[in-house]
């Protein structure tokens, strides 16, 4: 079965948090419905006409969802009307899914990526791309019973609701005032095709989005570029230039070590190379199974599987 699921999650909106990271910036946490991730963040910074950027929106798709970010807006004394500006780090759900309704209901502009076929294809063509996907999925070796899954646009679809493309284009040179100063777009493919990070160079801010994380998680939209991984890398090293004293990420604290996790995924993805071109396996299925620990949550073993074809075809490349 295709198309999207339904809304079957609620989330709690006492269990959002919000904190205060400087004076005109604030952390929105904000817990996602998920099994293998517990929560995501929004950020909310001043505007100099007195209302707010968001960076980030957490999920949709179902009530509980909008009313916890407009509670969680309340905890840093705003709302859902001081929105000014949008800013969609990449298209994934979790990071767009309130963008829609929140610029409906503000009419906020949304900065974005252009490059969110990623997503738009599962919405506007769910059959073609889990034709695609179910393809793929019988060529790398995939079990029967597993197809269904590594097919499956699920994911995609879960928590997204009326995504806007955007009004205006994230992409390098771009910048996007705020009242703690002007942020830097910097185009980080990799993680997702349509990923950005955000820097201010007088405060050495980052929004890191999901180009790093505590734990060494890659993720990938399978079928959107050549070399995902290759992508990724190159991003490592360009964020890896940039002078940060405080990196706010999507998921889990803001930091003062970005280094440490940007060599955290410099090791990451050379154990991982070096474990798929060293596994014997034929297709991406054996090979992620060969090569990767034994997956914690059922995703996870779908998302080992396109990332040793990413493996391959980086090692190939
Ligand atoms: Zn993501
Ligand atoms: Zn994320």
């Amino acid at each position: 079965m295709v198309g999207p699921p339904p809304p079957t999650w609620a989330i709690d909106p006492a269990a959002a948090r919000a904190f205060e990271v400087l004076p005109g910036l604030w952390q929105l946490r904000l817990p996602t419905p998920w099994e293998h991730m517990s929560h995501v963040n929004a950020f909310a910074i001043d505007h100099d006409d007195g209302g707010i950027v968001l960076v980030d929106t957490g999920g949709a798709g179902h009530p509980s969802a909008w009313e916890t970010l407009e509670h969680v807006l309340g905890l840093a004394g705003r709302s859902v009307s001081d929105i000014r500006e949008i800013v969609v780090t990449h298209f994934h759900s979790d990071h767009v899914g309130l963008a829609g309704p929140l610029a409906a209901e503000s009419g906020a502009t949304v900065w974005a990526h252009p490059a969110r076929e990623h997503l738009f294809d599962a919405i506007e063509e769910p059959d073609a791309v889990y034709a695609r996907r179910l393809a793929f999925a019988r060529a790398e070796g995939v079990p029967e019973e597993w197809q269904d899954a590594v097919a499956s646009i699920a994911e995609e679809l879960d928590g997204v609701e009326a995504v806007p493309r955007g009004d205006r284009e994230l992409v390098d040179g771009v910048t996007v005032d705020t009242a703690l100063g002007a942020f830097e777009v910097i185009e980080t493919p990799g993680h997702a095709p349509s990923h950005v990070v955000l820097y201010q160079p007088e405060r050495r801010l980052l929004f890191s989005a999901d180009i790093v994380s505590p734990v060494f998680t890659t993720y990938g939209d399978w079928g959107y570029s050549e070399d995902p991984i290759g992508e990724y890398r190159t991003a490592l090293e360009r964020v890896a230039e940039l002078d940060v004293a405080l990196a706010l990420p999507g998921h889990g604290r803001p930091t003062e070590h970005l280094s440490d996790l940007l060599d955290l995924y410099r090791t990451g993805f050379e154990q991982r190379l070096a474990a798929v071109t060293s596994a014997r396996g034929d297709g991406a299925w054996a090979v992620s199974q060969e090569a990767f620990e034994p997956p914690a949550f059922r995703p996870v073993a779908v998302w080992n599987c396109y990332e040793a074809a990413g493996y391959l075809t980086h090692a190939a490349g």
